[in-house]
């Protein structure tokens, strides 16, 4: 049985047809097999819809044309609707999409000139959303403000890398899990996402050039340490002890820092790789430079990289930036422990500490968000 709870959205009445981007080709040859089709002619549908990029099933002229009817009633390769773009091909380009159930979800571009999470990268780097909201509500974020609305679908997943390559006439070869939601909370669709992004008959993005950021759900870490590629790990961490985790990720409540490092010794085991900390500095809260202490001897054993982030204003919440007096005193720290740091100075390169932003505001003015749950 395809499962086609992970490539569908949440189906609006009007549209109830299946996004062909959340198909992987195993999933294509199951159900043309059910339509008594050949298995190959699957291979000439991801031909079609990744490699050529069709935007009908009418232009697949190898396939019959009582197929490509079927197709047509059970399937849709509409791109992701945009809504609004911000920022230019030099800077950070910022997209808003509007999904079928009328929820908006933000993608964002990065060019190879900018650098990002403590690298420059001689790639476009696409920064993708995996959920409408976020259950997790980390104080310092916007996307957690109005809570968790829904799982985007593999195909939703896919559709913002296909729709923003070409809304940005690049080629996407750099990929970050670090937009809205948390997507480890929505591990079958975002595996799901990851086969069909890094197959050669998919998006062919190599494997250690996507990322995966979390806040730390120990049990999903040690599940995706058992996906066999060689994916990315990122841990949004911003904290060093329980107690000042417990400040401001109430994820941490759940799996506190001792479970969450014990599920690090598993992926480096399986993946013998780096992991990457995110640590966004907020003023009076993390930045005391006996956290980077701590920081430093939590890290060490796990060759880990440090990405320090000054914090960036969210309208509505309170949280301040450190004085770059501080902000250095806390690199310094890390850096004489001999733990590999960056601290982000770029300015108006903001979309890991406001990711959501955007979306809210579109959210809010159609009186799509019910609720506010700022600290
Ligand atoms: S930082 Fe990540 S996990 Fe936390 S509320 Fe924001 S999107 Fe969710």
């Amino acid at each position: 049985m395809i499962d086609l709870s992970a490539s569908t959205s949440s189906a609006s009445p009007d549209s109830p047809r299946v996004s062909a981007y959340g198909m992987s080709l195993s999933d294509w040859e199951e159900w043309l097999g059910a339509q008594g089709q050949p298995k190959f002619r699957a291979k000439q549908l991801v031909e079609w819809i990744f490699g050529k990029r069709a935007k009908t099933f009418s232009e697949m002229s190898n396939l019959g044309a009582a197929l490509r009817q079927r197709l047509e009633a059970s399937f849709s390769l509409a791109r992701l609707p945009v809504s609004k773009v911000s920022g230019s091909q030099d800077t950070t380009r910022k997209f808003l999409f509007r999904l079928e159930d009328g929820r908006y979800v933000e993608t964002v571009m990065i060019p190879a000139s900018v650098s990002f999470a403590g690298e420059r990268s001689d790639r476009i780097t696409l920064c993708v959303s995996s959920q409408v909201g976020c259950a997790y509500g980390c104080k310092f974020c916007a996307s957690g403000l109005a809570g968790f609305t829904r799982n985007l679908s593999a195909g939703e997943i896919v559709g913002q890398v296909i729709t923003a390559e070409e809304e940005g006439n690049e080629v996407v070869r750099n990929m970050v899990f670090m937009g809205m939601g948390e997507p480890l909370a929505n591990l079958p669709r975002l595996a799901k996402a990851l086969e069909i992004l890094n197959a050669p008959w998919g998006l062919n993005i190599g494997a250690r050039h996507m990322t995966v950021s979390t806040s730390g759900l120990a049990p999903q870490i040690e599940k995706l340490a058992e996906i066999p590629m060689q994916i990315r790990l990122a841990i949004s961490l911003h904290g060093a002890t329980d107690e000042v985790r417990d400040r401001i990720m109430p994820v941490n409540a759940k799996y506190n820092i001792d479970r969450l490092f014990r599920s690090l010794a598993v992926w480096k085991e399986q993946k013998k790789q780096m992991v990457t900390f995110e640590y966004i500095l907020i003023e009076g809260v993390n930045d005391d430079v006996e956290q980077a202490r701590i920081l430093a001897k939590r890290t060490r054993a796990l060759r880990a990289k440090i990405n320090l982030i000054p914090y960036n204003t969210v309208e509505g919440l309170p949280w301040k930036r450190p004085s770059e007096q501080q902000q250095q005193a806390f690199l310094s720290v890390l850096r004489k422990a001999g733990v590999s740091a960056t601290l982000r100075t770029e300015k108006g390169h903001d979309i890991n500490a406001a990711c959501g932003q955007l979306r809210l505001k579109e959210e809010t003015a159609e009186g799509l968000v019910v609720s506010a749950v700022a600290s």
